[in-house]
């Protein structure tokens, strides 16, 4: 008897949002890796159609849809024509998001909407569009990335937190209502994960000045805030979620699990 679980994903249509850099793409060349069809989503593409073709040239199979998930309308439509077109969808991969940063007193109305439409409430779009097919087949992985700041507050991100806390009662609330279903519902709170959103954050100077850093040692800062002194590799957060979104994990619903290379601890 082989006692090894299987990561094989071989079949699965696969939705992915924020697919066309960073975290969302290692995610979708290790899922189209493990036998997937990988559905891209994302504004970019340019970022979409390099994805497929790299892909391709492995021998995966991805398809790609520009869209900004903050159209609800857009979104909605792609899930449906991606829905028509496999008559399934097995696995929805919420990891689109947008950092910003402010002192509460001083974020917009419109910021504020802006980070929880495109960080939290496309998922619940996303979701909605993919849920009866899950149910009808009896099988089905939710999957949000959220983040360690969807646990504890971070000063001057609150809008970020606040996006990646709903990200979590959403995923606990679903958990609880599809699980008869053989449907899981879970979310990846990443901390530092070495990508463009990281690295950007680090080196704004707003972001820097609100807490007090030297934008030229700030970089040096954050690895160090990290217990493991490093910032994670997107392939790490992707592996964990190939992991969640596979057969072995279907005990685990409704969990927010940490990748932060202990942060979160300290
Ligand atoms: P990233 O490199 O900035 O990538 C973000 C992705 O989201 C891109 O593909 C971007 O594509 C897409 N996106 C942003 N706004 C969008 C919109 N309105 N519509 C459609 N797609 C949109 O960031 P990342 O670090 O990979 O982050 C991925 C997820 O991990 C995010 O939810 C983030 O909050 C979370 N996370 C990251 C870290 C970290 O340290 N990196 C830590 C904790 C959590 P386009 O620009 O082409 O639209």
């Amino acid at each position: 008897m082989n006692l090894i679980p299987t990561l094989q994903l071989t079949d699965k249509v696969v939705a992915i949002t924020g697919a066309s850099r960073g975290i969302g793409r290692v995610i979708a060349e290790l899922f189209a890796e493990a036998g997937a069809t990988v559905h891209c989503i994302a504004r970019s593409l340019n970022n979409l159609d390099s994805l497929r073709e790299a892909i391709e040239s492995r021998g995966g199979k991805c398809q790609v849809h520009a869209c900004d998930v903050s159209d609800f309308d857009n979104l909605q439509a792609i899930m449906n024509e991606i829905i028509e077109q496999s008559e399934r969808v097995d696995i929805l991969l919420n990891n689109a998001g947008i950092y910003s940063t402010s002192a509460v007193r001083n974020i917009e109305p419109s910021q504020w909407s802006s980070t929880l439409n495109i960080n939290c409430s496309s998922a619940f779009v996303a979701a909605r569009a993919v849920l009866d097919k899950m149910i009808e087949q009896r099988w089905g992985r939710v999957l949000f990335v959220s983040s360690i700041s969807g646990k504890s507050g971070e000063p001057y991100g609150a809008a970020y937190s606040a996006s990646k806390f709903a990200m979590i009662g959403l995923m606990q609330s679903l958990a609880l209502e599809v699980a008869q279903f053989g449907i899981t519902s879970n979310a990846i709170c990443p901390g530092w994960v070495d990508t463009e959103m990281a690295h950007n954050q680090i080196n704004d100077p707003q972001w820097c000045a609100l807490n007090n850093l030297d934008v030229a040692q700030s970089e040096e800062i954050a690895r160090l805030s990290v217990p493991q002194e490093r910032l994670l590799e997107p392939l790490e957060v992707a592996q964990l979620a190939l992991y969640l979104c596979s057969d072995a994990a279907r005990g685990i619903t409704g969990q927010a699990i940490n990748i932060c290379g202990g942060l979160s601890i300290r």
